[in-house]
């Protein structure tokens, strides 16, 4: 007997079909497969084949995961510069992405383009199959993006620990949730012990792991990262290399990060995606562009 259970907004999403042997033992996942569905309209029925149909070999279940980001052939023009030239990527939750490309290729142009700080000139960007581009940051950031940006941007008078309490805040929390929340963020990002010093007393790489606390302290299902690592030694890069695992694995959270360290990029991230001039040269595991010879010449010759 197939009973429908729910319908859902599955385009981009992860679709895991668990498996159990009998009605009583516990799932166990057994494949999961991405539905590509481009239109952001598609509904797929979920059905689950009712428990009590004894003797049934294959009890099957098909859970949705919100979500996916998708960046659908993205051009940004700024007067006569054409900054992002029908970029196209799909960020899935769990999966870390690494945006790499010279300066001015249009990195940093791309996480406004989704954070909506600039407008697109043409294509349309998605979460879980619902259209975000065209809205103020504000709703973007509710639809569970967060960013950090290329230069640090804190309140230098307030303590650590209210730098993040604000953010929670700004994101709907009520104060004695973002209390609560912004203690638990510093203690993930190695700051508690910073929690009551003002922002501008941190070094600077405790300055850029602040900036990840304010943009995570929600637990945000997505979180793009603006060269993080810029201006960080190799330990500290080192650090923020493990926290940023961390963080994925516990959170299950989609990463974007740009970066220029590739010490970093190359052992963090699950697939790279290369910019040059605004347009995608490359894209793929960390090991097949790293030998892309347009990769090599564009951007990593010096850099290997
Ligand atoms: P990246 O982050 O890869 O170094 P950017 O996205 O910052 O590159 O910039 C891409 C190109 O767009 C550059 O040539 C830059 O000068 C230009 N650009 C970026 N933002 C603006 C803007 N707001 N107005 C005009 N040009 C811009
Ligand atoms: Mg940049």
């Amino acid at each position: 007997m197939l009973v429908p259970l729910f319908t859902y907004d599955l385009s981009g999403s992860t679709v895991l079909r668990l498996s159990m042997s009998s009605p009583r033992s516990s799932p166990t996942l057994c494949s999961y497969s991405t539905v590509n569905a481009k239109d952001a309209k598609t509904i797929i029925l979920i059905s689950v084949l009712c428990c009590g149909c004894r003797g049934s070999p294959d009890l099957v279940i098909l859970i949705a995961m919100t979500n996916s980001l998708q960046i659908d052939t993205v051009s940004v023009q700024f007067a006569g510069l054409r900054a992002l030239d029908a970029v196209s990527l799909t960020l899935q939750r769990g999966e870390i992405v690494g945006l790499i490309g010279p300066n001015g290729s249009g990195k940093t142009t791309l996480i406004n383009a989704i954070t909506g700080y600039v407008p697109l000139t043409n294509g349309q960007i998605y979460v879980s199959g619902r259209r975000i581009s065209g809205l103020p940051p504000h709703r973007i950031a509710h639809h569970g993006i967060r960013r950090t940006f290329q230069t640090i941007r804190l309140f230098k008078q307030l303590t650590t620990l209210e730098n993040v309490e604000a953010a929670a805040v700004a994101a709907g929390q009520s104060r004695r949730a973002a209390s609560k929340l912004a203690h638990a963020t510093l203690e993930r990002l190695a700051l508690s012990d910073r929690a009551r010093q003002t922002a501008e007393s941190l070094p600077y790489g405790e300055q850029r792991r602040l900036e990840i606390a304010r943009a995570l302290v929600t637990a945000p299902p997505f979180l793009l990262l603006d060269e993080p690592a810029a201006g960080l030694n190799e330990s500290e890069s080192d650090s923020l290399l493990n926290i940023l695992i961390g963080i994925v694995r516990a959170d299950g959270c989609g990463l974007l990060i740009i970066d220029h360290d590739m010490r970093l990029i190359m052992r963090l991230c699950d697939r790279l995606h290369v910019l040059n001039y605004g347009r995608t040269i490359a894209e793929g595991d960390p090991a097949s562009v790293r030998a892309n010879p347009d990769v090599i010449a564009a951007y990593l010759g010096g850099r290997r």
